[in-house]
């Protein structure tokens, strides 16, 4: 059983940076420009492009994307959102800081993703958005979603962080919503550091988003991002400190440049893990739906200790000794104290989630792995197995 030598530790979730990305960075500290400017303005249009939808807004993370679009869809105190136990702890921090009450809806244990009738089970009269999270860059079920939204005449905020080449039934997400949010995280599929993207489908909307996302000065303060001269400002609202700045945008308009090649190179490693893992005693992530596009963000495997002969905390560790890093997206959200003791979640009360949260695990899936890479990872999975 070959182990990897141990100055080589294969680093979870590497982002894959070009010579391209390096030299556009440099060009902005050269020219002295490092905050907004024409960089982020070229970031969003070619964002709006990738997605053909003319109204985005370049913000300094995925999280301050969801915080104001749920501002923007006029969200707070008394209002309840719901969402999935399963994402990252940015998704509901984002309805917690807007005033409202984060509510849960648990998964379909296939898809991983927030189920359409545990949606409907969670609706009151307070109510006002529904925040689905395309998990792993698998889609939700948006006919089903859109159809609970319209009937109850909710908003709808997509999480896209791990969705931004995820198509369902020949849309691609974050067309659905009337927001939605997308992440530049250093491990996320397109990378800018730190970095988000929100899209309205409206333009008041992202035209407010603006404002909130910088301080609250009157849209025109954008301008004084350009080389006319001073232009005095308006405080119009208090608004925050979000937007990207170019030294960012340098980086993700490249990055976004080849999305669609490190999109090709993830679906290779993907069906590789499919292939290599069919025999194995764990739980494969289910097969791409039809009529849909998955993003391959995460390849996630569940480990159950009864038929695996370890639990997932030790295979994370016996991965770990044989220098691969993985990850564990996630523990689901009511399994950590702080909501436990705000809203009195319970683990056992969403027990699709719940199992997830116990037995998921994250193999590599970066586009900068090589094929000896992903070799390592398959051979470390099948020693970690017969441990
Ligand atoms: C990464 C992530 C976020 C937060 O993104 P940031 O850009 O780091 O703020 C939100 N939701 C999900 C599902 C994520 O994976």
């Amino acid at each position: 059983m070959p182990i990897r030598p141990k100055s080589e530790f294969l680093v979870f979730g590497q982002p894959e940076i070009q010579q391209e990305e390096i030299d556009e960075v440099i060009d902005s500290m050269h020219k002295g420009w490092l905050g907004t400017g024409p960089k982020v303005a070229k970031f969003e249009q070619d964002f709006a492009a990738y997605k053909n939808m003319p109204y985005v807004a370049a913000l300094n993370s995925c999280t301050a994307a969801l915080h104001l679009s749920l501002l923007a869809a006029g969200i707070g105190p008394g209002d309840e959102v719901i969402t999935t136990p399963m994402t990252f702890c940015a998704t509901v921090n984002a309805i917690i800081h807007a005033g409202a009450t984060p509510v849960l809806a648990d998964i379909d244990i296939d898809s991983l993703n927030i189920a359409p009738d545990k949606i409907r089970e969670k609706i009151t009269s307070k109510t006002r958005a529904i925040l689905p999270v395309h998990f792993a860059g698998r889609p939700c079920d948006m006919d089903a979603i859109v159809r609970i939204a319209n009937e109850y005449q909710l908003k709808l905020i997509e999480d896209c962080a791990h969705a931004i080449e995820t198509e369902y039934h020949g849309e691609k997400a974050g067309t659905f919503g009337d927001f939605s949010c997308f992440s530049f995280y250093a491990t996320k599929n397109v990378s800018s550091g730190e970095g988000g993207m929100v899209l309205a489908k409206r333009e008041e909307d992202i035209a407010r988003i603006k404002i909130l996302g910088l301080h609250g000065m009157s849209k025109d303060a954008w301008k004084r991002f350009g080389d006319d001269g001073y232009k005095h400002y308006q405080v119009v609202e208090c608004g925050f400190k979000y937007n990207m700045m170019d030294l960012q945008a340098a980086m993700g308009m490249h990055q976004l440049a080849r999305v669609e090649k490190n999109w090709l190179r993830r679906q290779q490693i993907w069906s590789h893990y499919q292939q290599a893992f069919a025999d194995l005693p764990i739980d494969l992530p289910a097969e791409v739906e039809a009529e849909t596009r998955h993003a391959y963000h995460l390849y996630t495997v569940l480990i159950d200790e009864s038929r695996a002969g370890l639990s997932r905390d030790q295979f994370l560790d016996a991965m770990t000794v044989q220098n691969i890093g993985v990850g564990v997206h996630y523990l689901s959200l009511p399994e950590h104290p702080y909501y436990q003791k705000r809203f009195g979640w319970k683990p056992e009360d969403y027990p699709n989630a719940h199992l997830v949260g116990q037995q998921t695990l994250s193999l590599p899936i970066s586009p900068k792995l090589s094929d000896t890479d992903i070799a390592d990872v398959i051979q470390a999975v099948k020693n970690s197995i017969r441990y």
